[in-house]
């Protein structure tokens, strides 16, 4: 049944089928079983009137209709009605079907009346409630828990609101057998996670009789969910481990080493240490590596990058270093280029602003292998570009790139795909890390260079300008620099960039040239301009740097010691941290100044608390997933990995590590799950395995 096409469901039919295809992807009775509710009436109890206190919920109440009467003219015209019990009344209205109403009502008689609290002058009122005389036979059938299906107004033209959807899945489930929703995990299982049965699950996520039952359907469901991808992402992660071989990079040599004792101009911190040894072990292992090394902004991944690069060299192999934008790939070239110093070592830079015959002779120098080390940014991984020998790919912020060209960089290894390594600085919340990354490495930089002074943020309104205004010209007073940051996003660009002027000429104005220099970058100029206007601040020949977020991630100057964003809420938390993360790079004390209106939402207010109250970028991150949901979070958009039907990596943290254990001890037993006890999971990955395989090459 759970194959068979919707349209010959009981009362779907040709044209119920095709907007069920339309709007909801439901082409068969299996698709429509998966529609779950997402929410529930709770119609178990009662309410007294006296007990109505919150507007917009929902409540259930029964009493005695006191008043009905016609009141109004024309398009006023309403029909209201009084209802009572014995805690108080509350008054009942109809916009619609007036007439009709007046009739079948009847005052003197009980009522179980269903509708949702609106305030009116002071009091709560229920516009359009339900009504349902009290028999001897309804006030039993009106007590139910009833799914509440997501719809659309095509569905509702068709008759399949809520309710007309309600109908169809307890006629499908009325009509469909056990033995066609197969158990999917051992028994033993269940029993040790005490999950319930999935015909079980399945028939109560959709029809529970109170909370108990809908709360342990749903358990059971997001386990399954959680378990199985688990499952997959570690026998991918496994299968890997056997069969991908990679390049051997054994020696550690003078390239290495030179660098080491002589150009490196700090001592690493234990943490860099460690994920360097991660790494090394990982290229010597004559596996490819595929890890990703999280740290925090200014945590020191440049070093790391840098000396992982010089392992490939020193093994006769070729590294290349891709950032996401022109003026960070530029920065990191700057910065390795000055690292490296003499050593002999040929570092190239390539990007789509390199043309010509600058371009021919870059492209020249890789396919011969002169060159040992090419930064740049997404030009890397066009067809045209072509490596005697690439040994290891490192990919800065990967998640401003796309699954696609990351997988275009495996094809540049010479036979067989280069390590891979993958930076990031924004800190991944453990759920979602194991989920999104669960088939990768992970490393963490989960330690700051010594001497940094953390850096303390302040949140003022806008009447606070002046004094903010004061607070920056006494830092630029002591040689410091400030950035001066705002918003802008694509749907209300022209607004932000008038914004944005403004801005800048008010600064013009309050800090007056020539004592003051004003530098300006936007995403609007062309590359060349942007450049030139961060080469400025970056030598110090300007004061403040008015942007946009084109700032936000990587570039690095030290001297700047004053971040301001403005329109603070218009930005997310990770957003924000990050912006936070350009300053505080030098030894100086460090301030980020929000500035906000006065009203804020709620959820924004916890943001700017957040970022007030913390500097560490992981707890920021748990408060960026709880509020934001997984789905929203930065890079994740695109990842078919995390649209879950019921599970939520920001809820559901306990289960996915319970989810998670059980598989990696399953696997660790039976790696080809080929025990009897295991012979259900096997049956299952194959049913959905199809899906499974379009992102096990994502990493
Ligand atoms: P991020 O992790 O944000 O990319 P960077 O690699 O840009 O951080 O490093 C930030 C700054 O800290 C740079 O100026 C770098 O030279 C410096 N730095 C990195 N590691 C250390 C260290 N172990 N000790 C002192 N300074 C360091
Ligand atoms: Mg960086």
């Amino acid at each position: 049944m759970l194959d068979t096409a919707i349209e010959y469901l009981k009362g779907v039919g040709p044209q119920r089928a095709d907007v069920l295809k339309k709007e909801l992807g439901v082409f068969t009775c299996g698709d429509l079983l998966f529609h779950f509710p997402f929410r529930y009436i709770d119609r178990t109890k009662f309410h007294r009137i006296r007990d109505i206190q919150t507007e917009g919920e929902q409540y259930q109440i029964k009493g005695i209709l006191r008043r009905l009467e016609t009141v109004g003219e024309g398009r006023a015209k309403r029909l209201v009605g009084t209802l009572r019990d014995e805690t108080g009344s509350i008054e009942l209205v109809w916009f619609q079907a007036v007439q009709w109403l007046e009739r079948s009502l009847h005052t003197g008689k009980e009522y179980v009346v269903f509708g949702r609290a609106a305030a009116f002058n002071g009091r709560f009122n229920f516009t359009h409630p339900e009504m349902e005389e009290v028999t001897a036979e309804n006030t039993q059938s009106a007590r139910t828990f009833d799914p509440v299906y997501p719809s659309t107004d095509k569905l509702t033209q068709k008759g399949l609101d809520a309710k007309g959807l309600r109908k169809l899945l307890r006629t499908l489930l009325d009509g469909l057998a056990r033995t066609e929703v197969p158990e999917t995990l051992p028994d033993f299982m269940l029993d040790a996670y005490r999950l319930a049965p999935r015909w079980e699950a399945l028939q109560k996520i959709h029809f529970p009789e109170n909370q108990q039952e809908l709360d342990a359907a749903t358990r059971r469901l997001k386990f399954e969910e959680l378990f199985f991808l688990q499952l997959r992402l570690l026998q991918i992660r496994r299968r890997r481990k056997d069969a991908s071989r990679g390049f051997v990079f054994d020696k550690i040599g003078d390239c290495f080493n030179r660098f080491y004792h002589e150009k490196l101009p700090f001592e690493l911190t234990g943490a860099q240490k460690r994920v360097i040894r991660e790494i090394r072990t990982d290229l010597a292992a004559g596996q490819q590596m595929n890890r990703l090394v999280q740290g925090d902004v200014g945590s020191g991944k440049t070093a790391v990058a840098l000396m992982a690069m010089l392992m490939a060299i020193d093994n006769g192999y070729q590294a290349c270093l891709m950032a996401p934008t022109e003026i960070l790939a530029q920065q990191h070239f700057s910065n390795i280029t000055d690292l490296v110093g003499d050593l002999g070592i040929s570092v190239g830079f390539l990007s789509g602003t390199v043309k010509g015959k600058k371009r021919e002779a870059i492209l020249a120098e890789l396919a011969s292998g002169a060159m040992h080390i090419v930064i740049g940014t997404h030009a890397l991984v066009e067809d045209w570009v072509v490596f005697q020998k690439l040994g290891l790919a490192i990919i800065d912020e990967q998640h401003r790139f796309g699954v696609e060209q990351r997988a275009a960089l495996w094809k540049k290894g010479a036979g067989l795909p280069p390590h891979v390594l993958v930076m990031t600085a924004t800190p991944i919340p453990r759920t979602l890390a194991m989920t999104l990354y669960g088939d990768l490495d992970v490393s963490v930089i989960d330690e700051l260079p010594p001497g940094r002074k953390p850096i303390t943020t302040i949140h003022k309104t806008e009447q606070h300008r002046l004094r903010v205004q004061g607070f920056m010209r006494e830092e630029i007073a002591k040689g410091r620099q400030v950035y001066v940051v705002y918003p802008m996003i694509e749907e209300t660009e022209k607004a932000d960039m008038l914004n944005l002027m403004a801005g800048y000429e008010a600064l013009s104005r309050d800090f007056p040239a020539p004592e003051y220099q004003i530098s300006i970058v936007h995403g609007k100029m062309k590359a060349a301009d942007k450049d030139f206007e961060m080469q400025r601040f970056v030598r110090g020949e300007t004061q403040i740097m008015v942007a946009t977020t084109v700032i936000e991630v990587g570039v690095n100057v030290p001297n700047a010691s004053v971040m301001v964003i403005e329109n603070a809420d218009r930005f997310g938390l990770s957003q924000l941290h990050q912006l936070r993360g350009r300053v505080g790079r030098g030894a100086e004390q460090s301030y980020c100044v929000l500035v906000t209106g006065f009203k804020l939402s709620t959820d924004a207010r916890e943001r700017i608390q957040t970022m007030v109250q913390t500097n560490d970028g992981f707890v920021i991150a748990e408060t960026d997933l709880r509020l934001r949901g997984p789905g929203n979070m930065e890079g994740t958009q695109q990842s078919g990995m995390l649209r879950f039907l019921l599970a939520d990596l920001g809820r559901d943290g306990q289960i996915l590590t319970a989810a998670r254990e059980i598989a990696a001890r399953i696997l660790e037993s039976d790696p080809a799950l080929t025990a009897p006890e295991h012979r259900r999971l096997l049956e299952h990955l194959a049913v959905t395995g199809k899906e499974a395989r379009v992102w096990s090459r994502i990493s």
